[in-house]
């Protein structure tokens, strides 16, 4: 089952987030480059289309949680490429981004989320990114405000995050805006947050 950004149905990761917004990307769009996923047909809750909007399948927090099982179970259990990708962002979703979007009060745009290896490499994307996991995304919300709220709040909140990126803004310079016109302008830069369900998370915060 080939899962892609243009999908009908929406597959939610969580409440709020859909697998299609975390394969979405407008650069893989402009120069066509594939940014699906392939996942067996079991994990999607069946290949054949549905006129209603289904749950994410079958993939439950045991399918998250068995990223952190010992690697003899993983061994056992070994989930494949696209499941696995499915269930990082997944855990990124219910671990960070639910809580996030429920103090936040509005829903959070996502800028990137998974990226195929091409597509990483044409972006300029580190060869070691954790977007090509399934591991980080990038988002912002309505406003630049709301940016440096949103990236506040995820520090507040005691999300389990990796790392948190500050990128192409620095919200230790940037007070919030004193008026309201510059609060309600559109955001400069995106938060980059990623969240490891196989391991350590470092809660590293860094300025880029
Ligand atoms: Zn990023």
């Amino acid at each position: 089952m080939q899962l892609s950004p243009q999908g009908r149905r929406p597959f939610y990761l969580s409440p709020h987030f859909t697998l299609q917004e975390m394969l979405e990307s407008e650069t893989a769009e402009r120069l066509e480059i594939d940014n699906s996923i392939k996942i067996p047909p079991s994990v999607g809750g069946g290949s054949e289309p549905s006129p209603e909007p289904v749950e994410g399948g079958e993939l439950t927090e045991g399918d998250c949680s068995r990223n952190m099982t010992s690697p003899a179970s993983q061994a056992r259990h070994p989930l494949q490429k696209g499941e696995l990708i499915v269930a990082n962002l997944k855990a990124l979703c219910l671990r960070v981004l639910e809580p996030l979007r429920e103090a936040y009060g509005k829903p959070i745009h996502i800028n990137s989320g998974y990226r195929s290896h091409r597509l990483n490499y044409i972006i300029g994307g580190s060869p070691t990114s954790q977007h090509l996991k399934g591991q980080a995304c990038d988002l912002v919300g309505a406003t630049h405000g709301d940016l440096i709220k949103l990236f506040n709040l995820i520090q507040s909140l005691g999300l389990p995050f990796d790392q948190l990126i500050a990128e192409k803004f620095d919200p230790r310079k940037e007070k919030m805006p004193a008026t309201k016109a510059s609060a309600g302008s559109a955001p400069r830069g995106w938060i980059h947050v990623s969240y490891r369900a196989d391991g350590k998370n470092r809660k590293q915060i860094l300025y880029r």
